[in-house]
C-alpha cells in the first residue's frame, strides 16, 4: 500500500508538530511555509518558549528535564500543577467559556505531549529568570509555569526544523498556500503560489497551521473592532488569516472569540511587525509592581488584579482604548530590581527621573498636573502595613475607584523610572471548529474530508483573555493530534 500523502500548510510549532506526527505515522509529508528561511518559524520564533505543563511534582518535571541537578532541585520549590488547576485556570481567565472537550484534551495531554517534544529533540529548562522568585533562599515557582523550552522560541522551531529536515520531510519555504484543492466534497490537495507562479500540490490530507489573522489590519478592523488597525503586531507579518480564509471558502464552521485577541503592553516604539533580533523584548510585563497611567496622567486597570500571567494578555486591549493608544508604566527604585530582564533591553523607550515632579515633565503626551494627583492619591491609598509578596497574592492593596488589589507600593524611592507602552497584539483567538481529532468540521456538524488544523487557527480554546503558556502548548498538542490522524485518514 502507498504512503499516504499529507500537505501541512505553515511551519511554525503547530505545523511542524504536525508534520513531524504525520511523518511518524507513516506519511510522506510536505511543508508550505509562506516565509522565507531568515523570517520562519512563525509567531512561535518569537516567544520565549514559555510551556503550560500539567505536573504533579518535581518527578514528573524530571521526566521533561533530566538534566536537573541536585543542587538545582535543593534550591527551588517546584510544587505542583495538576491537571485540575490547569482547568480551572483555562476556565476562569476565559470566563467558563473554553470549550471544555478541546480544554480537557490541551490539559491532559500536555505533559505526554511535551515528553513526545523533548523526543523530537527539544529541550526544556526551568523558567527561572521568568516564573520564580526567591523567598527564604529558594527559587519558587508560581503560576503554573516552570517549564521552557532551551533557546525560547528560535531553539523550540530549530529544533523541529532540524528533526524535520533528519527525517526528509519536504519543506518548501517562500510557498504561499492560497486555497484547497476540493473533490467531490473531499479536500485533496492545495494551491500555492511561488514567485508568482502558481502550483497545486496534491495529497490525501491537508493540515492548516498558519495562525491566526493578526497581522491583517483589515481583519483586525473587521472583526476586533474599531482601532485595533493601530495595534502593533507583536510577531510574524505572515499570520493574516489565509489558512481561516481558505477552510471557511470550505464550508468550515467559524468557532470561537472572533471579537477576542491576546494583546498586551508593547514598547511604543517598537516597529509595525516582530523583529526576531528582540523577539518578546518590547513586551513590559512588571506592571503589577508599579502604575499605569494614561494621556490624563490617570490610573485605568487594576494593576494587581491577579498574577501578570492572568492579566498581560488582557491589558493590551485596555491600553489600545486609551487616548492616543499609549500609556506609560510608573516604577520606583524599591522595585527596580524585580523588573523583568525586558526593561534592560536597549530599545526600551525608557525615561527615569529623581523625583516624581521631574518625572511628571518626562512623561511625554501626559498632563503633568494629572500624574501627579493621580501619584499622590495613589501613594495615600496604599496599605502599606500589609507585608510586600510578589509570589503571592498578597493583598497589598490600594483602594481606590481603580483600585489596586495586588503589590501596591508607594511611590516614593528615587531614582522613578517610566515606560511607554502601546497595544501589541499576538494573536487572534476566532478560528475554525475541529473535532478532538483536529478534524475541521463544517457549517452542518460534519468533518470535512481531507482537512484537519492546529495552532492559533484553532477556534473555541480561548476567550477574552488566555493563561500564559498555553498557546505553544496549544499548538504542539493540536499539531501532533492533527498530523496523527492526517496520516491515517
Ligand atoms: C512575541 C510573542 C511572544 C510569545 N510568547 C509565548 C510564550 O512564551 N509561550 C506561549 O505559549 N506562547 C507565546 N506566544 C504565542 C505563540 O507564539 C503562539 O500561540 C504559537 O506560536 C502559535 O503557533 P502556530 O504554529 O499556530 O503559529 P505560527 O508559529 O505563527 O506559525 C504559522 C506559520 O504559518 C505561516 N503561514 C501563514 N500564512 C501562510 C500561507 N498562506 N501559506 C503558508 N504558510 C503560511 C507563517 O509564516 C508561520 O510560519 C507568543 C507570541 C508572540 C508574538
Amino acid at each position: 500500500m502507498s504512503r499516504r500523502r499529507v500537505v501541512v500548510l505553515g511551519a511554525g510549532n503547530a505545523a511542524l508538530c504536525a508534520a513531524l506526527a504525520a511523518h511518524e505515522a507513516g506519511a510522506r509529508v510536505t511543508v508550505v511555509e509562506a516565509a522565507p528561511v531568515a523570517e520562519h518559524g512563525g509567531n512561535s520564533a518569537f516567544t520565549a518558549g514559555a510551556m503550560r505543563v500539567a505536573y504533579d511534582g518535581v518527578d514528573d518535571l524530571l521526566t521533561l528535564m533530566p538534566d536537573l541537578t541536585g543542587e538545582e532541585i535543593a534550591r527551588t520549590e517546584f510544587g505542583s500543577y495538576p491537571r485540575a488547576a490547569f482547568l480551572d485556570d483555562m476556565a476562569r481567565v476565559t470566563e467558563y467559556r473554553c470549550d471544555p472537550e478541546l480544554t480537557d484534551v490541551l490539559v491532559s495531554r500536555s505533559m505526554a505531549t511535551l515528553r513526545w517534544m523533548r523526543g523530537q529533540g527539544v529541550r526544556f529548562l526551568p523558567s527561572y529568570g521568568r516564573q520564580a522568585f526567591v523567598v527564604d533562599g529558594r527559587f519558587t515557582f508560581w503560576g503554573g509555569l516552570a517549564v521552557e523550552v532551551s533557546g525560547g522560541g528560535k531553539g523550540l522551531v530549530e529544533a523541529l526544523f532540524a528533526r524535520a529536515a533528519g527525517a526528509g520531510i519536504e519543506i518548501l519555504h517562500e510557498h504561499r498556500a492560497t486555497g484547497l484543492i476540493e473533490t467531490d466534497g473531499q479536500v485533496r490537495g492545495v494551491v500555492v503560489r511561488h514567485q508568482g507562479r502558481r502550483t497545486e500540490l496534491l495529497a490525501d490530507a491537508v493540515v492548516l497551521g498558519t495562525g491566526g489573522f493578526q497581522a491583517n489590519a483589515e481583519w483586525r478592523t473587521r472583526y476586533l473592532g474599531p482601532g485595533w488597525d493601530l495595534a502593533k503586531v507583536r510577531g510574524t507579518r505572515f499570520n493574516i488569516g489565509d489558512g481561516i480564509a481558505m477552510a471557511l471558502e470550505a464550508g468550515a464552521m467559524p468557532f470561537g472569540n472572533w471579537s477576542g485577541c491576546h494583546a498586551v503592553g508593547w514598547d511604543l516604539n517598537a516597529p509595525p511587525f516582530g523583529n526576531l533580533a528582540v523577539g518578546d523584548g518590547y513586551q513590559k510585563h512588571s506592571y503589577p509592581l508599579g502604575i499605569m497611567v494614561n494621556a490624563a496622567g490617570e490610573r485605568f486597570v487594576d494593576e494587581g488584579a491577579d498574577f501578570r500571567n492572568y492579566t498581560y494578555a488582557k491589558y493590551g486591549r485596555e491600553i489600545l482604548a486609551q487616548p492616543g493608544q499609549f500609556a506609560w508604566q510608573v516604577f520606583d527604585d524599591q522595585v527596580t530590581g524585580l523588573l523583568r530582564d525586558e526593561y534592560r533591553i536597549k530599545e526600551a523607550s525608557r525615561v527615569t527621573a529623581g523625583s516624581l515632579e521631574e518625572l511628571a515633565g518626562r512623561l511625554e503626551g501626559v498632563d503633568p498636573a494629572g500624574f501627579l494627583r493621580t501619584a499622590a492619591e495613589y501613594n495615600a491609598a496604599v496599605t502599606a502595613d500589609v507585608p510586600f509578596n510578589p509570589n503571592v497574592k498578597d493583598g497589598r492593596r490600594a483602594d481606590l475607584a481603580v483600585p489596586k488589589s495586588n503589590w501596591a507600593g508607594r511611590l516614593d524611592t528615587p531614582p522613578y523610572s517610566a515606560y511607554a507602552v502601546t497595544c501589541g497584539i499576538t494573536f487572534t483567538f476566532g478560528g475554525l471548529r475541529i473535532t478532538t481529532d483536529g478534524a475541521v468540521v463544517d457549517v452542518g456538524g460534519q468533518v470535512i474530508d481531507g482537512l484537519f488544523a492546529c495552532g492559533e487557527l484553532v477556534g473555541g480554546l480561548f476567550y477574552f483573555n488566555y493563561p500564559g503558556g498555553s498557546g505553544l502548548t496549544a499548538g504542539a498538542v493540536f499539531g501532533r493530534i492533527a498530523g496523527t490522524s492526517a496520516a491515517r485518514g
